[in-house]
């Protein structure tokens, strides 16, 4: 709720601050358990920063951020390690995010050994429970990540993100840097270890096809903010947010007989610096259907269709009027 994540700019000799970087500027947005959330938007969108901060990764400027009936964003550091078990991320670059030194079973194991106080015979258990859950052979686990191809290595990054049982997991761009031939597969994996474990996902992607096959509803994100949330069916068939339609536009038609009648929606200008964006609504300077209002008037992001969500004044009963200049005798 309200989730803000400003970080500081320092200038000048006296290194004064004079300024923030608002990477996420009053983000909300409900997961419910078992479910799929898409977050997309271009690359410096907000979109991993609130991947990151609904895990503590980072410390949060403002906002909440409720799991299970806790607010992750106000607990202390020990409270915040006892909670965090059941929150786990799966990362982009599974040759960075893991231990060049360290073994496979060192690596899916760490998280046993921070958390739990078994013996190492309950722990190779779990170990080999793991590789079993994703498909790795266990006659790998005393083998070294540079062994392995992309696609065993997420494998690896998912069992680990799995050894303790996480109810939610954030998969920020988890099948970016793989070979296509792989992201379907690893996609697969995690669809089935949700069925499975009854896994809650934030899938963070700039993939809008990968996102439409994977996710229940989507948020679309735009310099900080969210321009839309919807059901995925809906948004891909109707996009109603100005730039989610955009967006959306780039996308290859799977349907034949509709793939003629979209039009790709090319937006002029560059997206402004997080630093400094536009007074009114964020995506103002590039709209296509910009009104006055919009240089002035931050949307709220509201309920304007059930179940879709869009910050949009296009939508938003006070526009209407305001949009309809020219009508203001009637
Ligand atoms: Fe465009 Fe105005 Fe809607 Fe923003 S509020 S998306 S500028 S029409
Ligand atoms: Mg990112």
């Amino acid at each position: 709720r309200g989730l803000k994540m400003y970080f500081p700019i320092y200038t000048g000799l006296m290194r004064r601050h004079t300024g923030d970087v608002k990477a996420v500027d009053g983000v909300s947005f409900d997961i419910m358990p078992g479910e799929t959330l898409g977050l997309v938007g271009e690359s410096g969108c907000g979109k991993s920063t609130v991947g990151r901060a609904l895990l503590r990764l980072y410390e949060i400027t403002d906002g909440s951020v409720v799991i299970n009936g806790t607010d992750v964003a106000s607990l202390g550091p020990e409270d915040l390690r006892k909670a965090r078990p059941q929150m786990q991320m799966v990362f982009q670059d599974p040759q960075a995010s893991l231990n060049p030194r360290m073994t496979l079973a060192d690596i899916i194991g760490e998280p046993l050994n921070e958390h739990t106080d078994w013996n190492a015979d309950r722990k190779l258990a779990r170990i080999y429970e793991l590789m079993d859950a994703v498909g790795l052979n266990r006659r790998f686990a005393n083998r070294f990540p540079h062994e392995f191809s992309g696609g065993q290595r997420q494998r690896i990054g998912i069992a680990r993100a799995l050894a303790l049982n996480p109810r939610f997991i954030v998969c920020d761009e988890p099948i970016a840097a793989l070979d296509v031939s792989i992201q379907a597969q690893v996609v697969n994996l995690l669809e089935d270890l949700q069925e499975k474990l009854g896994l809650t996902y934030l899938f963070i992607s700039h993939d809008l096809s990968m996102v439409r096959h994977i996710a229940d509803r989507v948020a679309v994100m735009y310099l900080g903010r969210i321009a839309e949330l919807s059901p995925r069916d809906a948004l891909y068939a109707r996009p109603l947010h100005p730039y989610a339609e955009a967006l959306l536009s780039a996308v290859p038609e799977p349907d034949p007989s509709r793939a003629q009648t979209r039009n790709r929606i090319v937006l002029q200008g560059d997206v402004p610096s997080p630093a400094n964006p536009p007074k009114g609504c964020n995506f103002c300077t590039r709209c296509p259907k910009v009104m006055d209002l919009c240089r002035s008037v931050k949307p709220d992001l509201v309920e304007v269709e059930p179940g879709r969500m869009v910050a949009c004044h296009l939508y938003s009963s006070d526009s209407m009027t305001a949009g309809s200049t020219g009508a203001t005798e009637a």
